[in-house]
């Protein structure tokens, strides 16, 4: 099947190898890997990566998000922007942006819920930052299936979204750019490098320092030797310029992801089937990821000069906006399956324990914005 219809038909490329004799053939001409080369060719290699040759998302995937557990999580999204939209004085057109949007799920239920404020579902101009062919397929189709669906538009990067007043929305986006690995040694942080060897790849460490070492925060000690230290380039990148879309907008964004405030420790981590793998064994063909260091995107955005509202717990957040009362209104609804189901997804949302804590959430808005939904209790 070409490239072009088994993109559309959301089916798996054979992949298997393939992008690990490429990694070996890029080794064996440049020499050992950074991290996030490493990371970023197995995810988006055009043809063998694992976002570029199928849906790694859902069930029958390698993992499930928020979104796909429940469609509580969209709408409770889509209504949080309606408020942004109001505080932001209701413009008569807004984009509506989302990073990654895996299968569209998030998008087609923000977009119900948007409903309720019919102004604001009218004003909506829908945009989706997706590289994957794969996904976009998914997403189209998802949008289709909408009554009264709004324009849309793909891009590949954030740099191409137009101008404008913006609404931005990001769910384990930010947890899939590359990140770069540092060990603390005797002689200061050195980059943590991939190599290849018979037996596959292996951690080798960088000679001397290496460039990504500079975008190390201050306070990050080498007083543990061995221990580890990440840096993500690509999402500061998008952090500061998310501020400068937001200030100029104006606009505002909201970032979910799994993370926290410390950039120490190892948090690369490959999931397959829905279970933990190895992060260098059969590169392409599981999810590679790592925790979002919301300290450091938070620095970010406030040095660019937008104002930044957390990161607070994603059960927190949504407890605030009101998941208890959606929960139960869909509980009563359905038959006693489709309420244990429900009852279930919001657990799984909102308990500490749970995503409700490994999850976090940041938002980043324009500094005269009256402070945004969620993140004004205790
Ligand atoms: N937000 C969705 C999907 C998360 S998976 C959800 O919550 O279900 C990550 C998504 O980001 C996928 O759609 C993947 O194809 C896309 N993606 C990953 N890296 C990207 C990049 N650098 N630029 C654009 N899209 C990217």
């Amino acid at each position: 099947m070409a490239d072009r219809a088994r993109a559309a038909a959301g089916v798996s490329a054979p992949g298997s190898g393939a992008l690990a004799a490429h990694l070996e053939r890029l080794i064996a001409i440049q020499g050992p890997l950074t991290v996030a080369q490493f990371m970023a060719e197995a995810l988006l290699h055009p043809r063998h990566g694992t976002y570029m040759r199928a849906n790694p998302i859902g069930l029958a995937g390698d993992f499930t998000t928020a979104p796909e557990i429940s469609q509580m999580f969209g709408e409770l999204i889509g209504l949080w922007c309606a408020d942004c939209w109001q505080k932001l004085g209701a413009p008569g057109h807004v984009q509506l942006v989302e990073l990654g949007p895996g299968r569209g799920t998030l998008m087609v239920d923000a977009l119900r819920a948007a409903a309720m404020v019919p102004p604001f579902r009218a004003a909506l101009r829908v945009h989706l930052v997706e590289v994957s062919p794969v996904m976009r397929a998914l997403q189209r189709a998802a949008l289709d299936g909408i009554a009264n669906p709004p324009p849309v538009r793909w891009h590949d990067r954030l740099a191409e979204l137009p101008d404008g007043p913006m609404l931005l929305i990001a769910n384990e986006f930010f947890d899939a750019l590359p990140i770069h690995q540092f060990l603390a040694t005797p002689e200061g942080w050195r980059e943590r490098m991939i190599a290849a060897a018979d037996t596959g790849f292996r951690f080798v460490r960088a000679p001397g320092p290496t460039p990504a070492a500079a975008l190390l925060r201050r306070g990050c000690p080498t007083d543990q030797p061995g221990a580890i230290a990440e840096v993500c380039p690509a999402g500061l990148a998008a952090a500061r310029d998310i501020a400068a879309r937001v200030l100029a907008g104006p606009g505002a964004a909201l970032i979910i992801d799994f993370g926290g405030r410390d950039p120490r420790g190892d948090s690369w981590q490959a999931v397959r089937r829905h279970r933990r793998h190895d992060v260098l064994a059969d590169p392409g063909n599981a999810d590679l990821a790592a925790q979002v260091d919301f300290g450091a995107l938070a620095l970010a955005a406030a040095a660019a000069g937008a104002a930044v509202h957390g990161p607070i717990a994603q059960g927190v957040f949504l407890d605030a906006l009101g998941i208890g009362m959606r929960a139960a209104a869909l509980a009563d609804r359905g038959d006693k399956a489709r309420s244990k189901a429900v009852h279930l997804a919001h657990h799984r949302l909102t308990a500490p324990g749970e995503m409700g804590e490994h999850f976090k959430v940041l938002a980043i808005t324009d500094p005269d914005m009256p402070a945004c939904a969620g993140f004004d209790s205790p």
